[in-house]
C-alpha cells in the first residue's frame, strides 16, 4: 500500500504566531483522522524549529529547500544535515518557483536529491510543465525528463524515501487546476518512467499540486495514481487544509 500524503507548502508566508495557531489547529483535527493520511507541514526554514516543537507525533515537518552542499562558506544556505538535525523528515526539492525564480537546473536538483537522501530524509521532488509546453503537446516529455534527471542518482535502497509531486506550473497559485483525468494521465506516465528507471514504482507516492482546494481535492485524490497533494495557498487556512486532509 502506498502512503497517502498531504503536504502544506507555506512558501514565504507565515509568522511565529501563525505557526502556533495553524499547527495547533491542524494537529488537533488531523490527530483524530482515521484515513491514515500522513500530514506534512513545510514552513519557511526559520520556523521549522517552532513547527517541529508543535507537531508532535501527528504531523511531519519539512523544509522548502536545502543547499546542494553539506557545510562551509555558503552564506545564506541551509543544509540537509541541518534539516535532519532540527527534526525534519521531508525536503521539498525542484519546486517550479525555485526552478524559475532562482535558476535551479536539473543538475542542481539532482545533487540536492542526493544530499537529502544521503542524510536519511525524504525527498519530495516537484516536476511540472509550463502552459507553453502543455499547449505544444510536450507536457509528458518535459515531465519525464525532469523525473529522470532529478532522480538519476537514487540508489536502490533509497527509493522508499522518494515522493514525486506533479505540479503543472500553470496551475500553481492561479486557481486553475488540472482536471482529475489530466492529472491522473500524467501520474500514470510518471509511474511508468519510474518503472523504466528500475524503481519500485508501485510503492512510490505521487502527489498532485496546483490550486488544490477543499472543493476539488476529493475528485483528484479519487484517481488511482494520485496518492495525495502538495498544497500551497489552502495550507495557510487550517479549516481548508484539514478538509483537504480529510479528502484523501
Ligand atoms: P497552490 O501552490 O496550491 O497555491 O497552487 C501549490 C504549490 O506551489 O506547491
Amino acid at each position: 500500500m502506498r502512503r497517502r500524503i498531504v503536504a502544506g507548502n507555506w512558501k514565504m508566508n507565515g509568522s511565529k504566531d501563525l505557526a502556533k495557531s495553524l499547527v495547533g489547529d491542524v494537529r488537533s483535527e488531523v490527530g483524530s483522522l482515521a484515513n491514515g493520511v500522513e500530514v506534512v507541514i513545510i514552513p519557511p526554514a526559520l520556523y521549522v524549529a517552532d513547527v517541529a516543537s508543535l507537531a508532535g507525533v501527528d504531523l511531519k515537518v519539512g523544509v522548502q529547500n536545502v543547499s546542494q552542499w553539506s557545510s562551509g562558506a555558503y552564506t545564506g544556505e541551509v543544509s540537509a544535515e541541518m534539516a535532519a538535525d532540527l527534526g525534519c523528515q521531508y525536503v521539498l526539492v525542484g519546486h517550479s518557483e525555485r526552478r524559475q525564480l532562482f535558476g535551479e537546473t536539473d543538475d542542481v536538483i539532482a545533487r540536492k536529491v542526493e544530499r537529502i537522501l544521503g542524510c536519511g530524509l525524504f525527498a519530495m521532488v516537484c516536476v511540472g510543465e509550463t502552459l507553453e509546453e502543455r499547449d505544444a503537446g510536450d507536457a509528458e516529455v518535459v515531465v519525464a525528463a525532469q523525473v529522470r534527471k532529478a532522480l538519476a542518482a537514487v540508489e536502490p535502497g533509497q527509493w522508499e524515501r522518494v515522493v514525486v509531486a506533479y505540479e503543472p506550473v500553470w496551475a500553481i497559485g492561479t486557481g486553475k487546476t488540472a482536471t482529475a483525468g489530466d492529472a491522473q494521465a500524467m501520474h500514470a506516465a510518471i509511474r511508468k518512467v519510474l518503472c523504466d528507471m528500475g524503481a519500485p514504482a508501485e510503492e512510490i507516492s505521487l502527489l498532485y499540486g496546483g490550486s488544490v482546494k477543499a472543493d476539488n481535492a476529493a475528485a483528484l485524490f479519487a484517481e488511482p495514481d494520485i496518492d495525495g497533494g502538495l498544497i500551497g495557498g489552502a495550507s495557510l487556512v487550517a479549516e481548508d487544509f484539514v478538509s483537504i486532509c480529510r479528502s484523501v
